[in-house]
């Protein structure tokens, strides 16, 4: 993944200014930190990207997120729609803060759609918490629409779409809170991070406070301050954010390379027959991490796939079956596995994650198979590798002849 690629002299430093004063929290030590405060300096970073006005660093993408819902108001009992397609970490936070998931159908943006969110709302949906997957972003106006009409509360988890934007406006936005991931596998990586943001002051105040034991932060004596709401630990140190801020500053360079490598990706794969692409509601806004490609039905992408491993191919996920990103492979969660009971388990689930249908997910997952765009490719060895997709593509949508 881009941010990875180019781990370098930067991060080095960054990681050095932490490593000379030794004060690897990011709260108070005012006299020794010799300033250093990376902490905010990586909220600093991804607010200059997003244009958000007020960021929050935690731990992960997945406290990140847990932060935005509690933050935003969501809690024990209320029912939030989320999309079986995610990184399961959306589903994990949804019901960690003791609220009650409820799954709606995606489309081929690959995220909810108007359509699925609208079938699936009742008298006791309180928010939507949307996911916008694969680097891409959802269909925002309609899904707006709907959030205005039935007043829902809105929170994005953006952990895979840092830097994408629907309209010139930064996805992670459009609602009460959202959530962008920094883990090994986003376009920018502090090893383990994610960055809450909010234009609301409200939402970022008990954000702040809540990912730290209740504590405002107020002053510099952090043993003296007071204790508005119960809180938890989910703070970064200084150490990861110190690799997210030299990463973050590489994001508008690797997003630049990857429209431009992903553009070419895609001119040589749309002379294939067979191949379509995932939509995006603003092209102009991806991120480009990820090229979607859609077979033509899931049998067609299965072979597809069995092609590509049989050519040595690499780089792909079949989310359908490989994946921890689709519900088909949630056993844990159909038969509600925990460690101990959550409130769903208490309060009784709103849907049976075992047995609901999800035909549209179904179909559009089956279809797709997802490759991820490296920034540091040359010309050559994408010519090389769409050759290659479009050769297994031909080859498994090739008539059978008996
Ligand atoms: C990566 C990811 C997360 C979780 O982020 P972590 O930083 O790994 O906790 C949440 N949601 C989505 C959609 C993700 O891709």
């Amino acid at each position: 993944m881009p941010g990875t690629e180019l781990f370098g002299e930067e991060e080095r430093k960054e990681v050095n200014d932490v490593m000379q004063t030794g004060i690897l929290m990011r709260y108070t030590h005012d006299q020794q930190r010799n300033n250093h405060w990376k902490a905010r300096d990586f909220e600093t970073e991804v607010k200059k990207i997003t244009g958000a006005k007020y960021a929050h660093a935690a731990s992960s993408g997945s406290t990140a997120l847990a932060t935005a819902l509690a933050s935003a108001g969501i809690g024990a009992g209320d029912e939030v729609i989320v999309p079986p397609f995610t990184f399961i970490a959306s589903v994990e936070a949804v019901l960690f803060v003791g609220a009650l998931p409820v799954f709606a159908d995606i489309d081929e943006t690959l995220c909810l759609s108007a359509d699925g969110i609208k079938k699936a709302i009742t008298s006791k949906t309180k928010a939507i918490c949307l996911v916008h997957m694969c680097g891409g972003m959802a269909d925002m106006d309609g899904i707006i629409d709907i959030c205005t009409k039935n007043n829902l509360i809105l929170v994005e988890d953006a952990g895979q779409a840092f830097a994408a934007s629907y309209k010139g406006k930064s996805v992670g936005l459009f609602g009460k809170a959202g959530a962008y991931s920094f883990d090994f596998f986003k376009i920018a990586t502090a090893g383990e991070g994610g960055v809450l943001v909010t234009d609301d002051e409200r939402v970022y105040k008990h954000a702040e406070t809540y990912s730290d034991h209740g504590h405002t932060h107020i002053g510099n004596n952090r043993g003296m301050e007071q204790h508005p709401i119960i809180g938890f630990n989910y703070r970064i140190s200084e150490l990861n954010a110190a690799v997210g801020v030299a990463q973050t500053r590489k994001v508008p360079a690797i997003l630049e390379k990857n429209r431009f490598n992903k553009k070419i990706l895609m001119a040589e794969l749309s002379k294939t027959s067979g191949i379509s692409f995932s939509k995006l509601p603003d092209p102009a806004g991806d991120s480009a991490t990820f090229l979607n490609i859609l077979l033509p039905d899931t049998e067609a992408a299965k072979r597809t796939v069995g092609e590509l491993n049989a050519a040595g191919v690499g780089g792909f996920n079949y989310w359908f079956t490989n994946m921890y990103h689709f519900i088909n492979q949630w056993d844990h969660l159909k038969e509600m596995r925990t460690a101990s009971k959550l409130p769903v388990q208490v309060l009784g689930a709103p849907q049976n994650y075992a047995t609901m249908q999800l035909p549209k997910s179904q179909e559009v997952v089956g279809r797709l198979i997802s490759f991820g765009i490296r920034c540091t490719w040359t010309e050559q060895e994408m010519k090389t590798l769409a050759a290659k997709i479009s050769e297994a593509v031909t080859k498994a949508l090739k008539p059978v002849t008996i």
